[in-house]
C-alpha cells in the first residue's frame, strides 16, 4: 500500500469513527484532503498527476502492481468518477491521447458524446415560443432550460473509451482497472471544501431530481466537509461493468434506464425548473462507437506537439496559435510583450476554430491547413506587436495561403462563448516510457443534474456545446449522430522522438488557452513545469475583453493596458470559483526522472505522485 494511500485510509478510518459515534466534524475544521496532497513530485518508475489524491493513489497502485500508463489512467479516471462526480464519470465523454513507447507513436481515442439519432435541428428551440408571428420560434434560455435538461444529454462515450484504451494499449481488463474505484466508492472518501462547494453551487439543479437529491443532498444539504461520502450505487454499476463489460452499459437494463431518465427526467414534484425532455434511446446507446484517430501535429521550437484532432478543436487551435507564435522571438521579449503576442495569437486561432471546426464526420474540417506552419505564418501577419486588434478578429482563408501577408482581412467573425468551467484532466507515465494524457467531462460542473435513478452517476449536458440555433453554414450546427465541437486539449510533446512534456486542463474553451499558456511558460519563458502550471492565467477567445484570473490582472493588468487589452475577472454564474482551469502535467527529465505537477491551489489543489523517489 503506498504511503499516501495508507495515510488517506487512516484519515478515513478516524473520520468514519467520529461520524458514526456522532461526533461530526465541524465544517470549519481543516480540509482533510488538502493536508495530504502534494502538487509536485519527482521520482522514477512511473508518475501521475490528477486533481485528487484518491485518483492519483489509484494510478500509483496500478503502476506498482505492474500495470502500464493506460491501465493506470483508466483506474484514475474511474476513481475521479467517484470523487469528482460533478466533473467526470461514465455519464460523459472525453479524449484519450497515448504515447506508446514501443512503437514511438502517439495515438488518440475520440470518446466524445454523440447527438441522438432522433435529435432534430431545432432541438434547442422552445416549442412554446413557436407562433404564427414567430414560426421559427426562439431558443431555450441556456440557463436554466438547456443546461438542466434531457435534451442536452449526449450518448456517453466514457465507458467505451476506457474499454478501448485498455484493449489498444493496456494490460488489464476493465474489471481489474475498476477495482480501486470500486474500493473508494464503497469505503467512501473524505468530503473536502471543493466537493461541498460544488454541491452547493448545484443545489437548485440537484433538488430538481429525486435521484440526484437522494444521492448528493442527503438530508437536504450538501455533505459536510470532513464527512465520509460513499456511493454504493456507483460501486454496483462499476461492478456490473467489471463483470459484464461495457455491453452492460450500452445495452440491457442500464441502457433502458439511461434512455428513460433522458426522455422522462425524474423530476421532483416541487421543482420550478422546466427540464426539457430529450431524445436519447437505447438504440442510440447500442450504436455508440469511440473512434481511433490520428493526433493533430505541429512543431514548435523543434518540439513535436501532438493533440486531439476534431471533433475537438483543442489540437488545431493550440497548434495554430503555436504556429503563429513560432514566428516571434517569444523568449527574447519582455513579459508584457510576450503576453500580448500570446493573447493576439489565441484570438486569431479562435476565429479559425469558430469558422472551420466541427465534427469531421459531418463537415469538411481543414485540419491540415489549420495546423500548417505556412498558414500560421500568414496569420501572424495580423499580430501588431504593439496594439491589440479590435475583437472579434476575422478568420483566415484556408483555401489560399502562402505564408505572405494578405492584402485585406475578411469580415470579423461572430463570436459567442457559452462554455463553462468544469471537466477534469489527468496525466500518467509508466516505467516503460508510455504516457497517457486524458481529459474527460460531463460538460458543466454537475452535468445535466440528472442521476440515473439507482445507478450512482450523473448524465452529461454535452450537447450544449453545439450552436443553439441551426445554421447550415455553421460547422458546429446540430445534426443527429454528430459530436459537438469540444475544446479539450490533451497534449503530448516529444523532443527528438521521446516524451518531453504531457499536459492538459479542464475549463471549457479556456482549456485551449490554459494549455497554450502553460506550453509558452515552460518552453519560452524560462519557467519550470510546476511554475508554468501555477502561474496566473488569462484567456483571449476572440472576444472584446480578455478573461483573466484576479492574480493575473494584479500582476499584468497595468502593463497590458497600453497595448489596448481590457482584462475582466474570470468566474461565471454557475461556480463560486474565479479560476481558469486546473491543469496537470508530467515533464520527462534527463536521466529518466519524472516530474509530476498538479495545481498548488486551483480547485482545492491537485495531487502529484511518483512510484519511487529514487531510481
Ligand atoms: N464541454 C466542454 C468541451 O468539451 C468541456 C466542459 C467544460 O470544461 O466546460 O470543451
Amino acid at each position: 500500500m503506498p504511503e499516501m494511500r495508507r495515510r488517506l485510509a487512516a484519515i478515513t478510518a478516524v473520520l468514519a469513527l467520529s461520524v458514526t459515534s456522532g461526533a461530526a466534524l465541524s465544517p470549519a475544521s481543516a480540509d482533510p484532503r488538502s493536508t495530504d496532497k502534494a502538487a509536485t513530485a519527482t521520482g522514477y518508475g512511473g508518475a501521475v498527476s490528477t486533481v485528487d489524491p484518491e485518483a492519483s493513489a489509484a494510478a500509483i497502485e496500478v503502476l506498482r502492481k505492474g500495470g502500464n500508463a493506460a491501465d493506470a489512467a483508466v483506474a484514475a479516471a474511474a476513481t475521479l468518477g467517484v470523487t469528482e462526480p460533478y466533473s467526470a464519470g461514465i455519464g460523459g465523454g472525453g479524449y484519450f491521447v497515448y504515447y506508446d513507447a514501443q512503437s514511438g507513436e502517439v495515438g488518440t481515442i475520440d470518446g466524445r458524446e454523440t447527438a441522438p439519432a432522433a435529435m432534430p435541428h431545432d432541438a434547442f428551440i422552445d416549442p412554446a415560443t413557436v407562433t404564427p408571428q414567430n414560426p421559427a420560434g426562439s431558443p431555450y434560455r441556456f440557463t436554466p432550460e438547456l443546461v438542466t435538461s434531457g435534451v442536452s444529454v449526449g450518448v456517453p462515450g466514457t465507458p467505451a473509451t476506457w474499454e478501448r484504451a485498455l484493449e489498444r494499449w493496456g494490460t488489464l481488463g476493465l474489471g481489474e482497472a475498476l477495482k480501486p474505484a470500486i474500493k473508494v466508492a464503497t469505503r467512501g472518501f473524505v468530503v473536502d471544501r471543493t466537493f461541498r462547494q460544488q454541491t452547493l453551487d448545484n443545489k437548485l439543479r440537484f433538488e430538481a431530481f429525486t435521484s440526484t437529491s437522494k444521492l448528493f443532498l442527503p438530508g437536504g444539504d450538501a455533505p459536510a466537509v470532513g464527512s465520509i461520502f460513499r456511493n454504493h450505487e456507483l460501486a454496483a454499476t462499476y461492478r456490473l461493468l467489471a463483470e459484464r463489460g461495457t455491453d452492460a452499459f450500452y445495452g440491457g437494463a442500464l441502457a433502458a434506464e439511461i434512455a428513460d431518465a433522458v426522455q422522462s427526467p425524474p423530476k421532483t414534484a416541487t421543482t420550478g425548473l422546466p427540464v426539457p425532455a430529450g431524445h436519447l434511446t437505447a438504440a442510440d446507446l447500442a450504436a455508440y462507437r469511440v473512434l481511433d484517430q490520428a493526433p493533430s501535429h505541429v512543431t514548435y521550437r523543434g518540439l513535436d506537439v501532438y493533440g486531439m484532432a476534431p471533433s475537438s478543436s483543442g489540437g488545431t487551435t493550440v497548434g495554430e496559435a503555436l504556429n503563429i507564435l513560432g514566428t516571434f522571438d517569444m523568449a527574447g521579449m519582455p513579459t508584457a510583450n510576450a503576453l500580448h503576442h500570446y493573447l493576439e495569437a489565441s484570438a486569431l486561432a479562435f476565429a479559425d476554430r469558430g469558422k472551420y471546426v466541427g465534427d469531421p464526420a459531418f463537415v469538411d474540417v481543414p485540419t491540415a491547413a489549420l495546423t500548417d506552419e505556412l498558414f500560421g505564418k500568414e496569420r501572424a501577419c495580423e499580430v501588431d506587436p504593439l496594439h491589440a486588434a479590435t475583437k472579434p478578429v476575422a478568420p483566415g482563408d484556408v483555401t489560399a495561403y502562402d505564408g505572405a501577408c494578405p492584402a485585406a482581412a475578411a469580415a470579423p467573425a461572430e463570436e459567442r462563448d457559452t462554455e463553462n468551467i468544469s471537466t477534469t484532466n489527468l496525466t500518467v507515465a509508466d516505467k516503460w516510457g508510455n504516457v497517457a494524457e486524458y481529459t474527460l467531462t460531463i460538460e458543466q460542473t454537475g452535468g445535466s443534474g440528472i442521476v440515473v435513478p439507482g445507478r450512482g452517476f450523473l448524465l452529461n449536458n454535452e450537447l450544449t456545446d453545439f450552436s443553439t440555433v441551426y445554421n447550415a453554414g455553421d460547422p458546429n450546427r446540430i445534426d443527429p449522430g454528430k459530436r459537438p465541437r469540444s475544446s479539450m486539449s490533451p497534449t503530448i510533446i516529444l523532443k527528438e522522438g521521446k516524451p518531453f512534456l504531457a499536459l492538459g486542463s479542464p475549463g471549457g474553451s479556456t482549456i485551449i488557452t490554459t494549455v497554450l499558456q502553460a506550453i509558452l511558460n515552460r518552453v519560452d519563458r524560462g519557467m519550470s513545469t510546476p511554475q508554468a502550471i501555477a502561474a496566473p492565467r488569462a484567456a483571449q477567445r476572440n472576444t472584446p475583453n480578455v478573461t483573466a484570473e484576479p492574480e493575473f490582472i494584479t500582476a499584468y493588468g497595468n502593463q497590458l493596458a497600453p497595448f489596448g487589452h481590457t482584462l475582466v475577472p474570470s468566474g461565471d454564474a454557475f461556480t463560486s470559483a474565479a479560476e481558469i482551469g486546473a491543469a496537470t502535467a508530467i515533464e520527462f527529465l534527463p536521466g529518466g526522472a519524472l516530474l509530476a505537477a498538479a495545481e498548488p491551489s486551483r480547485r482545492g489543489g491537485g495531487s502529484a505522485m511518483v512510484v519511487t523517489a529514487s531510481p
